[in-house]
């Protein structure tokens, strides 16, 4: 896959970023499936077949699996004639970062978000900037456990305004995501979704419910692209993203560059004009930088001028807020009021360097408000990122994550 560190998305994950966070010393894991597995839980959102198979339903995949099968995400599996998934309470490891890294430019801006993820994707993009996380086979990759209790503690003590689900798609760990999410929202804290919107509709409408924000990859605008380089089919990611606009979900968008395969004017000009006519002109738009990763090793990094030109295009179709990623481009990552046309939040990368917006999101200059999402002061966190430990990973599964779906 999300809005890598592409997530296990986009570059902007960068490799360290993948391999600092804190496992916390979880016993490894049979690979075998078990509802005895403490973390190990029963889902929606699956249907048997008459052929002996049963289906899940989350994403478009449809893998049609026999006792013992995983799907393709891995995470998930048949065990006990039914669909489970088996990643309940474990990640990848946890870390702060700032929230625009996620990238989140108009959510809480200068704030700490408290990341993790767990292992496995639904989609087999061949350019993965995180594919050691999101195509591992190994469930030893998860070797952080915590509960959703313990999470939404950690991310309360570390002063964290937000928690993330990235470096993986959180559609496939739904029932995890969403008891995180709850439990966070208990006691203040936001919840935020990387993800490539590869979903079904119904588990799209329950998982986007319990969610504050999103950024949504767009990770390219032709059938041919979608289809032969991430294994999936852009229709999809299209209705997640107009779905989501008729949610209270404040949400962006990434699209990560890859020259020669999805950076054409052509290209980008559609796009741009399907945003525009489907979802405004407010919604947050991030270009971002494709480094040689995974199957894609042979294509070169997407040079600064190929962003700066999507950004041009972008804002020529009216969008307001296009931002450049994985560069240094302080002009590309400044937040202009669409009101008095001043610079209101100007960064570089992730280092907020002047801020002139209300604590409620308002131009100082003029009194615009800003789309987004603002509650109180900027925030202070700056571009550090701080791998985390969870001393007390709590007790796992008391979450409300017995799903079954009718049949
Ligand atoms: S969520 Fe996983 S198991 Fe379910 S259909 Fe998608 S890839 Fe297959």
């Amino acid at each position: 896959m999300a809005r890598d560190p592409e997530p296990p998305r986009d570059a902007e994950r960068s490799d360290a970023e993948r391999s600092d966070a804190e496992p916390s010393g979880v016993p490894a894991a049979t690979d075998a499936l078990s509802l005895a597995d403490e973390y190990t839980v029963p889902t929606g959102y699956w249907h048997p077949l008459p052929d002996g198979r049963i289906q899940c339903d989350v994403c478009p995949r449809a893998c049609k699996l026999h006792e013992g099968q995983r799907g393709l995400c891995f995470v998930r599996g048949r065990v006990a004639d039914q669909i489970v998934l088996a990643s309940y309470g474990r990640s990848s490891g946890f870390c702060v970062d700032p929230v625009e890294k996620k990238p989140l430019n108009h959510f809480l801006p200068g704030s700490s978000v408290l990341s993790f993820g767990t292992a496995g994707c639904n989609l087999a993009c061949r350019f993965c900037q995180n594919w050691d996380i999101s195509k591992s086979r190994e469930i030893e990759t998860l070797s952080s456990a915590a509960s959703p209790e313990a999470l939404a503690v950690a991310a309360q003590r570390l002063g964290c305004r937000s928690v993330a689900f990235t470096y993986n798609d959180p559609v496939i760990f739904m029932e995890y995501a969403m008891d995180v999410a709850d439990a966070c929202r208990e006691r203040g804290i936001r919840a935020v979704a990387v993800s490539a919107g590869y979903v079904n509709a119904a588990p799209r409408e329950e998982f986007f419910r319990h969610m504050d924000a999103a950024n949504i990859d767009l990770k390219g605008f032709t059938d041919a692209f979608y289809e032969k380089v991430t294994f999936s089919k852009l229709p999809v990611v299209l209705e997640t993203l107009e779905y989501l606009a008729t949610t209270g979900v404040w949400y962006e968008i990434t699209t990560l560059l890859i020259p020669g395969q999805n950076d054409s004017d052509a290209e980008l000009a559609q796009q741009c004009a399907w945003l525009v006519e489907h979802l405004g002109v407010d919604v947050p738009l991030h270009f971002t930088a494709f480094h040689p990763d995974f199957k894609m090793r042979d294509i070169e990094r997407t040079p600064p001028q190929t962003l700066r030109r999507a950004r041009r295009i972008a804002q020529e179709h009216g969008l307001r807020h296009v931002y450049t990623g994985n560069v240094h481009d302080p002009e590309g990552q400044t937040t202009s009021c669409p009101g008095c046309a001043r610079p209101v939040v100007v960064r570089d990368w992730y280092v907020m360097r002047d801020y002139q917006l209300t604590d409620s999101g308002a131009c100082v200059h003029c009194g615009t408000q800003l789309p987004g999402v603002y509650d109180g002061p900027v925030g202070d966190w700056g571009s550090r990122r701080m791998p985390v430990r969870l001393a007390d990973p709590g007790r796992i599964g008391t979450g409300n994550h017995d799903r079954r779906a009718p049949r």
